[in-house]
């Protein structure tokens, strides 16, 4: 019998980049939440392993984020079991939301019930992280405190209720490039990582938003403009707050109030490539 589960994009409340470690990876903190916008993972046994997608683009062999997902399982577990793995995308690729990598977190839970291994959340959280940074959040899925190299996530309260537009512009990111491009040496806008946790326990909108910010946007936005033109228009229009996801190239605005939300929606409806109106998970 197929089983499926929800693969849900991520944002960015806060992304802090620390320092490089020797081996050149970023010691992070970030406060990261998961909105209504998923991609759906249905997995369903076989002996072998395969995985496609409805994507029409993205790779269907070890390249795709799901099937190292299923790999690595394979691996920690001493297994040769298989799965039939169909992804259905809805999340925009490339764009800063963590798809491929909910994609991942997504087999790394439906393999772990299929199989029947039994693995806690923390542990599947550890096999993921040699995917990709993002993948122990997405194991988790819920509104949490990143740190490390996107290996220890503390769970917070659920985010003040709010409703977020998502938009993305027609432009690709790499994030190796990006990450690669973070210059250290130099002073990045730095969110208040501390006051954003405050504002969730707290359940205080505005508190969290004025602790809001992502030290890679300056980063993107140098090579990619029209970052700040839809963050500027969002505010313009009246989010009560916005800016850039991840390593971008998406600009997501929050709303307490659906009215507010929609008047924004609509403003960047047919000004940017897609436009999202969706909700924090909490
Ligand atoms: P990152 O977590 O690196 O910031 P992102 O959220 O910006 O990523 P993704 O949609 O995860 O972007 O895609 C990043 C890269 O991973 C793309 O080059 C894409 O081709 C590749 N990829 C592999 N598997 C998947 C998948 N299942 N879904 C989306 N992208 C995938």
């Amino acid at each position: 019998m197929a089983l499926v589960q929800k693969a849900p994009a991520k944002i960015n409340l806060s992304l802090d980049a620390l320092y490089r470690h020797e081996d050149g990876e970023h010691e992070w903190r970030m406060v990261m939440t998961s909105v209504d916008l998923a991609d759906y993972v249905h997995i369903a046994p076989s002996p072998t392993l395969q995985v496609t997608t409805d994507s029409g683009f993205l790779p269907e062999d070890p390249r795709n984020l799901a099937y190292q997902a299923a790999l690595a399982l394979q691996r920690a577990a001493h297994t040769t079991l298989g799965a039939e793995i169909y992804i259905e995308k809805h999340i925009p690729v490339a764009a800063g939301l963590g798809g491929g990598s909910s994609d991942a977190a997504a087999v790394l839970r439906g393999l772990n019930e299929l199989w029947g291994l039994g693995y806690s959340r923390a542990q599947l959280a550890h096999v993921g992280l040699a995917i990709d940074s993002d993948v122990p959040y997405c194991v988790y899925s819920q509104t949490a405190l990143v740190t490390g190299r996107g290996d220890t996530i503390t769970p917070l309260g659920a985010v003040p209720s709010c409703w977020v537009i998502l938009a993305k512009p027609r432009v690709s990111v790499s994030t190796p490039s990006i990450l690669k491009a973070i210059d250290y040496d130099h002073p990045l806008d730095r969110p208040d990582t501390k006051r954003v946790v405050a504002g969730i326990a707290h359940h205080d909108f505005a508190e969290m938003a004025a602790g809001m910010s992502n030290s890679l946007e300056q980063v993107t936005a140098k090579r990619h403009p029209e970052i700040s033109a839809l963050k500027a228009r969002m505010l313009h229009y009246g989010a009560q707050v916005a800016q850039m996801s991840g390593s971008g190239p998406t600009v997501f605005g929050l709303c307490e109030k659906r009215s507010r939300a929609q008047r924004v929606f609509n403003s960047m409806n047919g000004f940017c490539h897609e436009v999202y109106l969706v909700r924090v998970l909490g």
